[in-house]
Parts: structure tokens; sequence; C-alpha cells
């Protein structure tokens, strides 16, 4: 065999390899330290673990990896089939024109595209950002199974949601409705709403649209929103978003009074009935933490918290104008334990990195199959732990 060959190949083809600039007789040596530092030029391959990434207590920015830009959302309305029995209509609660209001995003018709979500869910902005849109609309969406994947319908609605929340529209009553004059009485009846949650602020705003003008909301705490503002985190859901939809309630006459709550020493249904109030409408939530008997005797002294502890105070130190409180975040240090893997528990872990934990486990009884939690918060935790026993 000559000496210049390189592979026991029959000449021919060594000729053919020898005219391919492609290969080589030799192998790349680039070390790791090389390679590593060439990765810091690609955007996408940022160092995990590393030492100099932007620390993440006390930092509540992220932005929502379903957000998309003008462009993305261009793009993302273009792919839509535009379904003529859409399934991700029929999966969702609030019975949304999806595929409407994506052709207006397409038509570059933002404010269509804003005016049909608010139509149907005064909350529009709120559920862009958080709604479970994987269990719903986008899990029916029929481009699932493609290449691309759903259509992030979450996004859309965000996107064309905060378009019309910067053009600082005020809402008004449809103009082909009767007018208010000619309406009978019974509009103009009492109507007291207590809770100034998600529940009251949409009751409250489809009264106002019908034509009631006498409405009000009493919210026992100083801030509004409910669970949106107390306890979905900053980097869920800002507190500015919460404070857009009750200012589109209150563009319709809606009167909103803090501090107020329903308790035999403040507000009682007879007192409103003997105040004129001929409705009352109970969105009270459901404010008190369920316990189970083995976490009896423990104290937040002891580092136990129930995430109604928990995400309130995380709340109030993180969101910005959501309540003159002076409070500050919740400190934690060392491994932390996050029990149950819903929503909830998902925020609680993601908001106790924040706030100082260096580990944390979340723990819960079933498989990975049965978290309760949507993937795209699940994603967002960095690491999980699972513990077959059972604590009940
Ligand atoms: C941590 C967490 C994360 C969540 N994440 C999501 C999510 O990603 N997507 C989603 O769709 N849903 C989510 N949810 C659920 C969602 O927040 C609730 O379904 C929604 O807030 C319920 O609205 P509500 O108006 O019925 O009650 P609440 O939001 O609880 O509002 C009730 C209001 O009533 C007030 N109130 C209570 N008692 C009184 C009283 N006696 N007198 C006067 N006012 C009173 C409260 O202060 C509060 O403002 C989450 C919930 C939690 C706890
Ligand atoms: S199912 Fe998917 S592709 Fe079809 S209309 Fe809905 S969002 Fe568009």
């Amino acid at each position: 065999m000559e000496s210049s060959m390189v592979s026991k190949d029959i000449p021919d083809i060594e000729n053919l390899l020898a005219l391919n600039p492609k290969v080589t007789k030799y192998a790349n040596l680039v070390s790791s330290t090389e390679t590593k530092n060439n990765k810091k030029h690609w955007k996408r391959n940022s160092t995990k673990g590393c030492s100099d990434c932007p620390p993440r207590t006390k930092n509540f920015d992220d932005i929502k990896h379903t957000t998309l830009s003008e462009r993305g959302a261009l793009r993302e309305a273009a792919r839509c089939l535009k379904c003529a029995d859409a399934p991700c209509q029929k999966s969702c609660p609030t019975q949304l024109d999806i595929k409407s209001f994506i052709t207006s995003i397409a038509n570059k018709n933002y404010y269509g595209a804003a005016k049909a979500i608010f139509s149907d869910n005064p909350l529009g902005l709120t559920c862009g950002m958080v709604c479970p849109t994987s269990d719903l609309c986008v899990g029916g969406c029929n481009l699932y199974a493609a290449e691309e994947g759903p259509i992030n319908i979450g996004g859309l609605q965000q996107f064309a949601t905060e378009i019309f929340k910067a053009m600082k529209i005020p809402q008004i009553r449809d103009p082909s409705l009767p007018p208010m004059e000619d309406l009978p009485d019974s509009y103009r009846a009492k109507v007291a709403l207590l809770g100034c949650g998600p529940a009251s602020i949409s009751c409250a705003t489809f009264l106002a649209r019908l034509g009631y003008t006498d409405l009000t909301i009493y919210e026992k705490y100083d801030y509004i929103g409910g669970l949106s503002s107390s306890e979905i985190p900053q980097y869920r859901l800002p507190y500015s978003v919460v404070d857009f939809e009750v200012q589109l309630a209150k563009d319709l006459g809606v009167k909103i009074e803090k501090g107020r709550s329903l308790s035999t020493s403040d507000i009682t249904v007879q007192k409103l009935k003997s105040e004129g109030f001929e409705a009352v409408f109970l969105g009270i939530g459901m404010p008190d933490p369920k316990k189970i008997p083995i976490f009896a005797d423990l104290k937040e002294s002891m580092g136990f918290f129930t995430s109604k502890d928990f995400l309130p105070k995380v709340s109030a130190a993180s969101k910005a104008g959501m309540c003159s409180c002076k409070s500050t975040l919740p400190q934690l240090s060392g491994k932390v334990i996050v029990l149950g893997a819903g929503d909830t528990a998902f925020d609680c872990a993601t908001s106790a990195l924040r706030c100082g934990a260096k580990r944390v486990y979340v723990v819960f009884r079933k498989g990975f199959t049965n978290i309760r939690a949507v993937p795209e918060e699940v994603k967002s935790v960095i690491l999980f732990f699972t513990h077959m026993t059972s604590l009940g």
C-alpha cells in the first residue's frame, strides 16, 4: 500500500475525498475553555450556573417566554389556519372568538383584536398572561402536532391587549345598545359587589355594559385585584395590568371602596339591604389556607409558611404601585422545600429563589405525569425532586 493513502479504501475513492475541500486529514483540536468562550457569541447559549449570570435574588424582572414582539405576533398570526370548526374556541372558558382576533392581528388591526377580546372577557390582558392555555385553547389547536407547534394564543392575546393598554382608550358602553335614559328604573338599582378580585371586576363590568349605573365594589384590603395582585407573582402578572383592567371598569362608572369588609363590624347583607341595595354579588374568593393537622404547631418563625402567608408578602414587596405599605421580602436561606406540585406550588418555588433560597425542592406524591401545574410554569423552576411518600 502507498504511504500517502490514509485509508484502506480503493484509490478512486481516495481521489474523490481529496477533491472535497471539507474533508480534512487531521482532527480539530479546540480546548473546552475556548469553545465555552466562543459559545458566548451566541445569544441562546448562555452558560448554565455561570458566575456572571445576573442573580435572581430580589429580581422580579423576567419577561414571560410567551411574550411576542410585533414581528413574532404577525408571524404567529399568519401561521393560524383559521379552522372552520376551530377547536381552540371550543376549549376557551371565556368563549373568545380566537380565530377572529388572530385574523385581526394578522391584518395589523390590533385595536380590533383587543376589542374582540375585551368584549368577551373584561380581564383579557390578565388571561393572555396567566391563562393555563396549554390545558385550554392551545391544547385544542389543530397545529398541536405540527413541526412548529400550536399557535401561541396567549402570547397573541397579550400582544393585542398590551397595545390597547398603551393606546389609553377609555371603555365606553356599546353605542348600539338602548340609551341609558330609555332603560327602565330597575337599571338604577343599587348593586354591591363584595371583594375586588377577578370575579367582581368581571361581573361589575358586564352589569355596567348592560346599563346598570349604581355599582359599588367593596374590598377588604387597600389594594385591588384579589389573588391576581396578592399572590400571582410580579414576573407573571404585574400590578399595572390589574390596575388597567380595574380602570376599564371604572370608565363605565363602577365605584370601588377599599378597606371595607364583609364582617359583623362593617358590611353585612342586612346592613346593605337597609341601605337600599337590591342585589349583592359575593366575590370574596377563598381567603383562608387549607392546613392539615400535622402542620398545626408550625409557625413562620420556624421557617414554615403557607402559600397564603408567603406569596402576599412577596407581592407587597415586589409589585410596584400595589400598596403604600412599606414591606420587605421574606428572607429565606439554604434549602427550601415546597410541598405540592400545582400552580401555587411553582409560584412559591420561583418566588423562594428570589427571596434568597439557595436551592428549592418541589416535593410531591405522584409521578411527573401527574404534576397539576401547567408545563410552562413547571419549566421555569430550576430543580425538581420527586418524593414518592405521602405526607398526609
Ligand atoms: C398562587 C396562585 C396562582 C394562580 N395562578 C393562576 C394562573 O396562572 N392562571 C389562572 O387562570 N388562575 C390562577 N390562579 C387562580 C386565580 O387567581 C383565581 O381563580 C382568581 O383570583 C379567583 O378570583 P375571585 O375574584 O373569585 O377571588 P379572589 O381573587 O380571591 O378575590 C377575592 C377578593 O375578595 C376580597 N375579600 C375576601 N374576603 C373579603 C371580605 N370579607 N370582605 C370584602 N372583601 C373580601 C379579597 O381581599 C380579594 O380581593 C392562581 C391562584 C393562586 C393562589
Ligand atoms: S385551532 Fe389553532 S390553527 Fe385552528 S383556528 Fe384555532 S389557533 Fe388557529
